[in-house]
């Protein structure tokens, strides 16, 4: 029997993953990848650090060669090959070679499909102008990096608040450029919470960005010139800018899909199963190109992220090679930093839990990366979402300094796993002072929500604390006590509270009512929680907690 000639079309994440792996677990195989462009397997995710000089070296962004392909692992790379049409009833393949311009028909036994997501071109007035980027390739970075040069500069628009669009941000202030960013949604990062990404909002207006929610872009006008650009939005300002920068979110290139008659998905991403396989049992596809599972919600979505499209040239390399590897869903982890600020989340977010009718319950903790007494602790939020019956843990956010990627990865493996809250409270993480805490963040993020399951306290959250504040201390709303040292109450008071610090609480318990309900807080949540077992052990069936505490209250949106 000869050799299976497989084809990959698209020679970055997935489809260079899985030439690789098929080479390992294959060494018979003709595997031949077409690449659009001049590069494989390059460093997508560098490019805004290359554009903000901190990448230094644009070769450092080419992670293997084409050469490295045929020596090491034997693979044919064709770049500047465009694959054009598909053909799957005679299983071949039409080539463009886009140096030369000829055009050839090839036969395979299996294709792979990776040929990724395509950045969304909204279609405003003035979207072609000259000046007007969005960032995929390394070619669109050098047109990036000639404009900056040629315009020399100074003033740029980002349009979406994504995590482009933000890597962009810092990155061109860190070319000394004033930088706008405008977004349609009234928050940064979409994926996440609105309260998770306030710090990311006042970190990016404490750098100088320009940032404007809920103002989209509605016209880019050329000057007279042809340098400078105006950007109109729908709130009437005209922006001058030297540069726009588009970021408004990708969507799968399906063109080939289509155009061969593959089944999409309602999402409109290439529809496959756990094994990667199109509708057509010799057609596999991977990458942000086709429609995943949500691990948590079971639904289909679109996720594009460069783990999932590693892992799924993977699954396809292995299955092609006759392997009974399956892909287990996509969960959307990911992580995003801005001026020294990480930003973090695993699983679903709040907003998908709601929107898919899933029950949920939440908690908000605040702790150190490290021990407080070592130096440099920083403090991260975790937002833990999980499932209010058996406490499984279906999501979690994180925001801080330090450390915060790293918790996250922790529970996005614990969600993978299909463990819950308990676990958490039991997982047996890292610790020495500079690295950690004896309870560390999850573990902590485990014992509060973990209380909660267990009856030991009720919570409140800063949405409902909002609506209550709103109204007069009167005998209809709970009473709200702040258990704060009184240094830290006279540093932020909080108007219409009782005050009595933890510390003196056992004497002044007779004050409190038994017949009216209690609201506990604190700074964040620790020494509130300390009250509440006073008091629920002292007969206070009525009092809660304010979850996260007056942090997580300063963090809404
Ligand atoms: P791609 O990597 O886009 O590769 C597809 C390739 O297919 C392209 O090179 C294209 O030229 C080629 N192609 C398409 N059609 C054809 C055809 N007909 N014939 C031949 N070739 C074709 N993800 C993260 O997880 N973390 C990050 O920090 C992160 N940062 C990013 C920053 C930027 C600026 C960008 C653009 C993306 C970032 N991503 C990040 C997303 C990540 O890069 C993608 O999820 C991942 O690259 C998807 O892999 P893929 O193989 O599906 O597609």
């Amino acid at each position: 029997m000869s050799a299976k000639r497989v084809f990959i079309v698209g020679g970055v994440a997935g489809g260079a993953s899985c030439a690789a792996r098929l080479r390992r677990m294959d060494e018979s195989a003709e595997i031949v990848m077409f690449e659009r462009g001049p590069d494989v397997s390059f460093a997508n995710c560098g490019l805004p650090y290359y554009l903000g000089g901190v990448i230094e070296q644009r070769d450092d962004l080419l992670v293997a060669s084409p050469e490295r392909f045929r020596t090491v692992f034997n693979v044919d790379v064709r770049v500047r090959h465009e694959v054009r049409a598909i053909d799957p009833g005679a299983k071949t393949i039409n080539v463009a070679d886009l140096a030369t311009g000829s055009t050839s028909t090839e036969s395979y036994d299996v294709l792979v499909l990776a040929p990724g997501a395509e950045p969304v071109r909204p279609p405003l007035p003035g979207i072609d102008s000259p000046g007007v980027f969005t960032l995929r390739s390394l070619e669109d970075t050098d047109a990036i990096l000639a404009a900056i040069t040629q315009r020399e500069a100074r003033r740029a628009v980002i349009i979406g608040a994504g995590y482009i669009g933000l890597e962009m941000a810092e990155n061109l202030v860190r070319r000394q450029m004033s930088v706008t960013v405008l977004e349609l949604l009234p928050q940064v990062m979409a994926p996440m919470d609105p309260e998770m990404v306030t710090p990311a909002q006042e970190e990016l207006r404490h750098h100088g960005v320009d940032l404007r929610l809920q103002t989209p872009a509605s016209a880019i006008e050329m000057g007279p010139g042809g340098d400078v650009l105006t950007v109109q939005t729908t709130a009437g300002e005209h922006l001058p800018a030297d540069l726009v920068i588009l970021a408004v979110g990708v969507k799968p290139e399906v063109h080939l899909a289509e155009q061969a008659g593959l089944a999409l998905g309602t999402t409109g991403g290439i529809k496959v199963d756990d094994q990667m396989r199109t509708s057509d049992p010799h057609i596999f596809a991977v990458g942000d190109a086709v429609e995943v599972r949500d691990f948590v919600t079971g639904q289909p979505t679109l996720i594009p992220l460069a783990g999932p499209a590693n892992r799924q040239g993977r699954v396809a390399a292995d299955v092609i090679a006759g392997r009974d590897a399956r892909f287990r869903g996509t969960q959307g982890t990911a992580v995003c930093g801005m001026f020294g600020l990480t930003l973090a989340m695993t699983g679903a977010s709040e907003k998908v839990l709601r929107r898919n009718d899933i029950a949920y319950q939440k908690s908000y903790t605040h702790s150190p990366d490290h021990a407080s007494y070592y130096p440099g602790a920083e403090q991260m939020a975790i937002k833990l979402l999980f499932d209010p019956g058996d406490g499984r843990v279906l999501g979690a956010q994180a925001v801080g300094r330090a450390g915060v990627e790293k918790r996250i990865d922790v529970i996005a493996m614990a969600i993978q796993k299909g463990a819950t809250v308990f676990d958490l409270e039991e997982a047996e993480l890292c610790y020495a002072p500079q690295y950690g805490n004896a309870k560390d963040p999850v573990n902590m993020a485990g014992f509060v929500a973990g209380n909660i399951l267990r009856g030991d306290i009720d919570v409140v959250h800063w949405d409902q604390w909002q609506q209550v504040q709103h109204h007069p201390a009167d005998e209809q709303t709970p009473l709200v006590l702040d258990v704060r040292p009184p240094e830290n109450v006279a540093a932020a008071a909080v108007p219409g509270t009782m005050k009595i610090p933890l510390g003196k609480l056992r004497e002044h318990i007779a004050e409190l009512p038994r017949d009216r309900e209690i609201w506990v807080h604190c700074g964040i949540g620790q020494a509130s929680y300390y009250a509440n077992r006073v008091l629920r052990q002292c007969g206070f069936q009525r009092v809660k907690n304010l979850s996260g505490g007056i942090t997580s209250f300063k963090m809404q949106p």
